[in-house]
């Protein structure tokens, strides 16, 4: 289900957040939490994960989240990422990365350097490099492999036929802790048949962890055994740009 809408009108870009800044985003990251935790069909796992998605957004607002608390962020991309965080991790020795946005190979060992969680593995060129870096930064990362769910040109990630074997090459072939799934359905589509495809594919192949789910359709993604949900809007409100 959509979620309501956010509370925040502003762009400020200044960096230190004011106190309707601060309710805000609180308030956001509190709702989102309880809407994961309603959706999460009581049984035996764990609560789903939170990455908050911090791309494209104000200073600000990103000091806020970090003021309330919460510590678990994604980015797409490399260099953005390297500007937003590599100066926090000093501050917040408990943050954790995650990279959700395609990886170009050269820009690998940067990613290697800076991310906790890569979640984006989606080829073999890539997944080769990536071993050799984690071996070489003694960095090895849990790892995601992206899964292309509705087949778009446009997208990245394996096509759901080839995964069960991109992901045991992964293991064999590249040394890579492949921990768990991702995917990003079709915008004009149900997610759920993404989801579940998603969800048969990490099960058959030993899989535990599934990244799937954003601000439109988080609680869905939940419900469907999501164990991390990328949100950004649904905390932050609109991005920059
Ligand atoms: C931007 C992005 C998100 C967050 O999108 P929202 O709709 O703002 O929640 C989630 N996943 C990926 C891969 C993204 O690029």
């Amino acid at each position: 289900m959509p979620h309501g809408k956010t509370k925040i009108m502003t762009t400020s870009q200044q960096a230190a957040p004011d106190a309707d800044m601060m309710t805000a985003i609180t308030a956001n990251i509190t709702d989102v939490r309880t809407r994961i935790a309603t959706a999460h069909a009581s049984g035996n796992t764990d609560i789903p994960a939170l990455v908050a998605v911090s791309k494209r957004q104000p200073d600000d607002r990103i000091e806020a989240a970090l003021a309330s608390g919460h510590r678990l962020f994604g980015e797409n991309r490399v260099q953005e990422a390297q500007q937003r965080w590599q100066h926090r991790r000093e501050s917040y020795p408990d943050l954790t990365l995650h990279l959700i946005g395609p990886l170009q190979t050269n820009k690998a060992a940067e990613a290697v350097a800076l991310f906790d969680v890569i979640e984006v593995v989606d080829r073999p060129k890539l997944a080769r490099i990536l071993g050799q870096e984690m071996d070489q930064q003694g960095r090895h990362l849990p790892c995601y492999v992206q899964v292309n769910t509705g087949e778009e040109a446009q997208k990245s990630g394996v096509l759901p036929e080839q995964a069960d074997a991109f992901i045991a090459q992964c293991r064999a072939e590249f040394g890579l802790n492949i921990i768990g799934l991702m995917c990003i359905p079709p915008q004009d589509e149900e997610p759920a048949m993404h989801f579940a495809l998603l969800r048969t594919i990490a099960q058959r192949n030993g899989l535990s962890h599934l990244s799937m789910g954003m601000s439109s359709d988080y609680e869905e993604a939940v419900a469907f055994g999501a164990t991390s949900v990328r949100v950004g809007s649904a905390i932050f409100g609109a991005r920059d740009g």
